[in-house]
Parts: structure tokens; sequence; C-alpha cells
């Protein structure tokens, strides 16, 4: 029978034992139905998930949600939106007890006096001409001067179809203001037009990826595995969808038999009782989704089917360490 150290050297081995450390139990929470942009696709407002619920206005409330999130076993709590900034206490409320992260479009500035370790994600779509037309703002001008040197932020890059062969353009202007980058891929939920994937583009833009993440190894946070699996949908000769996701809302999950899933995964909408489907759009078709962090999760929760050659361990073991280092488990 193959076993981790016998597919593994010893400096591999080393690798695995840190991650394999790591229990790590996440959850989503909407920390407000508001945002300050309106971009065309964003996932939450063109599923009309803003409207499943109200926020929750009393902040003693999210303290106690938090409290009880904890005894669920939750060690990673992850804020989006709507724009998290907006509502800075609710966002203290998490970070006061467990590890956080934040994402952020990056036009408000978190305050580092106040949040002083908490690692953010800004939210990047793409150079100022398709930022323009998506998101109405170039907000790299913006977001870039607020967190400039900023040791614990990366650019969440989504990458759009009309970005194949621009990407470095904006990885250089990344790196030039001294953070991080990762990148996932544009699912178009709103249809707009010229924003839809080919093949062949995704083909090119797998190749780009591992291009970047080779010339741009130190502000590049990536693995060329998981650029294979967001771009093909597959892995191990398996296809992504709704009958493997491991992003679902657990207490909702009612697929028979069940997928190797997020254990305890939930993602809460801002009332703190509201349940949404899974980490992404409510109504997103799952043939079409590329969501990255779904992507991830979905080889990491699949470890045992790695377990198969040196290579198959290996590429789990870097796309665990990508997500490691992305929420600050382990050092970038
Ligand atoms: S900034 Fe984020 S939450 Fe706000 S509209 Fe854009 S994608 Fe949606
Ligand atoms: S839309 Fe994506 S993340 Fe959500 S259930 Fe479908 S495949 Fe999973």
């Amino acid at each position: 029978m193959k076993t981790v150290s016998s597919l593994l050297n010893e400096e591999w081995y080393e690798r695995y034992k840190i991650i394999s450390k790591l229990n790590i139990r996440s959850s989503i929470y909407d920390v407000t139905n508001q945002c300050n942009l309106r971009c065309k696709g964003c996932f939450f407002f063109s599923s009309d998930e803003h409207k499943a619920a109200i926020d929750e206005t009393d902040i003693s409330k999210w303290h106690t949600f938090v409290d009880k999130e904890m005894d669920r076993g939750v060690n990673l709590a992850i804020l989006i939106g709507g724009e998290p900034t907006l509502y800075l206490d609710r966002v203290e409320a998490f970070y006061k007890r467990l590890p956080t992260f934040c994402a952020t479009n990056g036009i408000k500035k978190i305050p580092r006096d106040r949040f002083p370790d908490l690692p953010i994600g800004i939210s990047l779509w793409g150079d100022e001409n398709d930022e323009k037309e998506l998101r109405g703002k170039d907000t790299f001008a913006i977001s870039s001067k607020n967190y400039e040197g900023d040791q614990r932020t990366y650019y969440l890059y989504t990458i759009t179809p009309k970005q194949v062969g621009k990407t470095e353009t904006i990885i250089k202007k990344i790196e030039s203001i001294g953070l991080k980058v990762h990148m996932q891929l544009l699912s178009n939920d709103e249809g707009v037009e010229g924003f839809n994937w080919t093949n062949e583009e995704l083909n090119d833009i797998r190749q780009e990826m591992d291009d970047m993440l080779d010339s741009y190894p130190k502000t590049v946070i990536s693995s060329k595995y998981y650029h294979k699996v967001i771009t093909t949908g597959e892995m191990l000769g398996r296809q992504f969808g709704w009958g493997e996701c491991p992003s679902v809302t657990e207490p909702i999950d009612n697929r028979h038999p069940g997928p190797k899933r997020l254990i305890h995964f939930i993602r809460w909408a801002s009332d703190l009782k509201t349940m949404h489907r899974c980490c992404t759009s409510e109504t997103r078709d799952c043939s079409t989704c590329k969501d990255g962090a779904a992507h991830m999760s979905w080889i990491m929760v699949n470890k045992r089917a790695h377990i198969t050659s040196t290579e198959d361990l290996q590429n789990w073991i870097e796309v665990f360490e990508m997500f490691a280092k992305l929420y600050h488990f382990i050092s970038w």
C-alpha cells in the first residue's frame, strides 16, 4: 500500500508534516449586504443574496454569534460581503476572538492600528479598462495607495478573458508596491458580453499563470496544479461541479451520497441566521463555476485520492501550502 512517507523524500515529508498539523475549520460570513461598488458580475448582488436577509445591527449579537461559531469548532473566519470595511465593529467582533481573514475592494483602508495583523485580500478584476468597465472605477489606483508595502495583504486578482496576454503588467504593478497576488478566474455571473471563457482562452491563461509563477515566485502565491484544475475543471479524471463541490453549507447539503467536503462549513448571511447555499453565488450553474477557493478546497479535501504517486501528492501539498499562506497559517 502506498503511504505518504513512502512517496516523499525528507524535504517534502517535512513540508507535509507542517501542513498536516493544521486542522483548519473555516466558515464564511457576510458582514453586510451593502457595498460601495456595484460590479457587473458580482456573485453577491447578481444572485440577490443581498436580499436574502437584513443586516443584524446590534453589535452585541455579533459578539455572541462569534462565540457560538467558535463553540462549533470554527478556527478561521473568512469575512466577505458586501463590503466588510463599511462595518469595522462587526469585523472586530471576529478579529478579537479567532483567526480572521477579510476580503475587501480596498477602497476604504482598514486601519492597522486597530487591526494590526489581520490578513487582507483585495479584489482586483483586471487592468484599468476592465475595472472601469466592470466595476465603474479603477480600484487599483485607490487600493494600491491604501495598502502599499503592507506585509499581510495580497491582491485576489480575478482574471477575465480580456486579460489573456496582459497579466504580467498587473503582476509587475503589484510587485512594485510590495504586495503579493493570488489569481482566480471570472465566472461572469451576469453574462457581460465578451467576458465568457473559450477553451482556447482557458488553455492560454493556464500557460500564462504558470509563466507568472515562474517569473515572479516571490510575488505570486499559487501552484501549477491549481492552475490546471481551475482552468480545466478536472482533477484526477473527475469533473468539478455540484456533485463534487466541497464548499456547500453543511446543514443544507442534501447530496446523497455526499462528496468529500469542508467539515462544518457554513456560509452565513448578515442577519446571522440565514445560510447561503455555498461559498459563492446562490444561483450560479455549478457547471460554469470557476470559484478559486472552491477548486482549492476540492483538491485539499481529497488528500487520499492524491496518495497515489509522488507527483500527485506533491501537487496536493503545494495547493495546501498555497491555502495556508493565503490565510497566514504559514508565512509566505
Ligand atoms: S466590491 Fe465585491 S461585493 Fe462589492 S459589488 Fe464588487 S464584487 Fe460585489
Ligand atoms: S456555485 Fe460553485 S461553489 Fe457554489 S455549489 Fe456550485 S460549484 Fe460549489
